[in-house]
């Protein structure tokens, strides 16, 4: 479902993902771990293409991000084009992003109608089937400010579902709330890999991790250094990094 191939990117003279492959198929959970400046954001922002990887490519469901083949030749897509593919990529950032002056349902049914032009109505009644999915049937006409942290990261994740995603990438969707609100979150993406989305999870959970993960990634400075079962790179990493860094979250 993703295809990550040598994707090389800097900003400036900084080169911060140095060649990285990864690959997630249909139905799988990969959680990526690594030290803070690693390269993670950066690599699950190359995998929507909201940053242009300077070398590799990325495939999406057999989309090529970005780009059309033309006989050897990649073409840049123009930008209707790239919003187009990014559309069917949900991504649930740190900080929700969530519309302030849009109430929950409003946040949810937003990108139906805007970007696929669906009936405004048809689109708030998935909406708040969505938002009952994550627990929220009862906030449809809240506002971000009137709800908690984690009540606001599961509007962003209602949201993310809303476009029907080939796949859902989470940028450290707990790490901006507090303590007692983390496990409400947690349950909500548990739910929904057991269900069977292809999801990308960067975490600092490492339990969370360990039980979600099909495959656990571990980067540091810029290179995928270990992937695997979360058995192996958990418990038997091989490399001296992972160990290092599990130790210390540990
Ligand atoms: P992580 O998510 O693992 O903490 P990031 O992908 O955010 O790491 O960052 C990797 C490196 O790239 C860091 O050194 C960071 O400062 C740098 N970086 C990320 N985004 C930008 C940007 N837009 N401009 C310049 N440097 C950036
Ligand atoms: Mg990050």
């Amino acid at each position: 479902m993703v295809e990550v191939r040598g994707v090389r990117k800097s900003f400036g003279d900084v080169e911060v993902l140095h060649g990285v492959d990864l690959d997630v198929h249909a139905g799988e959970v990969a959680t990526i771990l690594g030290p803070s400046g690693s390269g993670k954001s950066t690599l699950l922002r190359t995998i929507n293409h909201l940053e242009r990887p300077d070398a590799g490519i990325v495939r999406v469901d057999g989309e090529l991000m970005g780009y059309r083949r033309v006989g050897d030749r990649l073409h840049e897509l123009k930008e209707r084009a790239v919003l187009r593919q990014r559309a069917r990529i949900g991504f649930v950032f740190q900080n929700f992003h969530l519309f302030p002056h849009l109430t929950a349902v409003e946040n949810v049914a937003e990108a139906p109608v805007g970007a696929l032009r669906r009936p405004r109505a048809e689109a708030r009644r998935e909406a708040a089937a969505l938002l009952a999915r994550v627990g929220l049937g009862d906030r449809l006409d809240a506002y971000p400010r009137q709800l908690s942290g984690g009540q606001q990261q599961r509007v962003a994740i209602a949201r993310a579902l809303g476009l029907s995603p080939r796949v859902l990438l989470f940028d450290e969707p707990t790490s901006a709330l507090d303590p007692e609100l983390v496990g409400e979150v947690l349950t909500t993406i548990r739910d929904l890999a057991l269900g069977g989305t292809t999801m990308i999870v960067v975490t600092h959970e490492v339990g969370f991790a360990r039980e979600i993960a099909d495959t656990v990634v571990f980067m540091d400075r810029g290179h995928v250094v270990e992937q695997g079962p979360p058995a192996e790179v958990l418990d038997r990493p091989d490399h001296p990094r992972t160990r290092a860094f599990l130790a210390q979250v540990r």
